[in-house]
């Protein structure tokens, strides 16, 4: 049901969608962010900023934008979150703030809002980094090394640098962003808004070094170098599974395809080479892949295949509305026509002679009994191109780390290191990697 006087971003008609890998939704207007802005009640309770990770000053903000002080609203925004166009693309807000607004249903979209300011601020340099570089430096300089460039390393060194910090950010690939850049497509996050994103620290201080993986030893002569160190190395590594036939060709992870198109940009064929397993021009739309898993990963990957050409099944162990996954990105995904099959397994995976499917995949049904899912015997086949599984991923623990990283915590048994973001969560949210970054910063600054 659609509220008539909430605001909704306007999208691309799904047709249109699958054919290219243009922003699905379009960004607001100033005036629709005001008329959005007056509908807030400034209850007291605020639930919206209690229940967001990094309690973003929602109502103030609100406010601020209600007396047409847009800078200033933008300033306070800042102050808890250095990336609000990229979190106010891909934040599961009807979770956080949106999900818990007095108006329940009705809520006011303040990922809308976020990300108007956020454009703003990195379309139309609304604020300089000049203007929010530290007028004086602490006593003594301290200097902090960041490993890993995700929304937690990135959060992390714009909240040290405010304050003064010296930081060099070290990222084992050629690129900087993370999984904002490997794993996010450009249908939902623009590398154009990442780009600038990462041009507005670098023009504020922070200092990039790429590919630079570090391991045991350079972290070794880091802790030498460095006051500090920050290890943000996420959690990229795809989950497998061990069942007859999973070796095929083709049986890839998810990374591997969300690396390829988004990453290596194949997404730009023909303009980009980066081979990637496309149906032919005449077969697209009747070629079949099958993604195993439903979060936000198995969601990419299955809107990623539908540009390509093919025709997608999700096969899911549990209901659909059991999946980690944000809502809108399942409404998308179904809007662009994947379909989505519940309570199925894959347990065997076997070639056939036909050229267009040459995969048999067998799934085996399952039950859920509380937590648990349970594997049936009745099983049933989908015949397939292509099988890509996203069912889950583990985290990048440099080697020696394991046993100083406490769950969730980002203070590490090592006095001078810390942790932030999927490290010390596993799959989690970039918000929850902003708000770890920016709690390590303060914990550093605290010393
Ligand atoms: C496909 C996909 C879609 C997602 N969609 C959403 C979404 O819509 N909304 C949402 O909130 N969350 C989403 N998530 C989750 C979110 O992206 C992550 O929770 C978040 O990126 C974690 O941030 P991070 O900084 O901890 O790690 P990452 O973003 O994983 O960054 C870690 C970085 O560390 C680097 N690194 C690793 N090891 C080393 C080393 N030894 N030396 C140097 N560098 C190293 C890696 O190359 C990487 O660049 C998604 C995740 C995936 C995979």
């Amino acid at each position: 049901m659609r509220f008539p006087d909430k605001l909704y971003l306007a999208e691309l008609d799904p047709n249109e969608r699958i054919e290219n890998f243009a922003e699905v939704t379009r960004s607001v207007t100033l005036s629709q962010v005001q008329q959005e802005a007056a509908r807030c009640l400034s209850c007291k309770s605020k639930p919206c900023s209690t229940n967001c990770p990094i309690h973003t000053k929602i109502p103030e903000i609100i406010r601020l934008i209600k007396n047409n002080s847009l800078k200033e609203a933008t300033l306070l925004l800042l102050k808890d979150n250095p990336l609000p166009a990229i979190t106010g693309r891909v934040c599961p807000q009807e979770r956080y703030c949106e999900g818990n607004c007095v108006l329940a249903k009705n809520s006011i979209s303040f990922g809308a809002i976020e990300r108007f300011l956020g454009d703003k601020l990195l379309l139309e340099s609304t604020i300089s980094p000049e203007e929010l570089k530290p007028k004086e430096l602490s006593s003594k300089k301290i200097s902090v090394a960041i490993i890993g460039s995700g929304p937690a390393g990135l959060s992390s060194a714009f909240f040290l640098t405010l304050n003064g910090a010296e930081v060099a950010v070290f990222e084992a690939l050629d690129k900087v962003g993370g999984v904002l850049r490997y794993g996010i497509p450009e249908f939902r996050l623009p590398k154009m808004i990442l780009d600038l994103q990462i041009s507005f620290l670098e023009e504020l201080g922070v200092q990039f070094f790429t590919s630079c993986r570090i391991e045991k030893e350079d972290l070794e002569k880091l802790v030498e170098e460095f006051d500090y160190i920050i290890m943000a190395t996420g959690a990229g590594l795809p989950r497998l599974i061990d069942i007859p036939g999973i070796n095929s060709p083709r049986v890839i992870t998810a990374n591997e395809l969300l690396f390829r198109v988004n990453y290596m940009e194949a997404y730009k064929f023909p303009e980009k080479l980066t081979p990637v397993k496309r149906p032919a021009s005449e077969l697209r739309d009747k070629v079949h892949a099958v993604v195993v898993g439903a979060g936000n990963t198995a969601m990419d990957a299955a809107r990623v295949l539908r540009r390509l050409g093919y025709k997608v099944i999700v096969a899911y162990r549990r209901s659909i509305s059991e999946s980690r996954a944000r809502y809108a990105e399942i409404t998308h995904a179904m809007e662009e026509g994947v379909k989505f099959k519940e309570y199925v397994v894959p347990v065997k995976v076997s070639s056939t002679n036909d050229p267009i499917h040459p995969l048999k995949i067998t799934l085996a049904k399952t039950k859920v009994e509380g937590k648990k899912v349970i594997t049936l015997e009745k099983t049933e086949t989908l015949y397939a191109s292509l099988m890509v599984l996203a069912i889950g991923s583990r985290r990048n623990f440099i080697e020696g780390t394991r046993d100083w990283i406490k769950d969730f915590s980002t203070k590490t048994t090592q006095s001078r290191i810390f942790a932030a973001g999927d490290i010390i969560r596993g799959a989690a949210t970039v918000i929850e990697a902003v708000a770890d970054g920016k709690r390590c910063a303060e914990q550093v600054l605290e010393r």
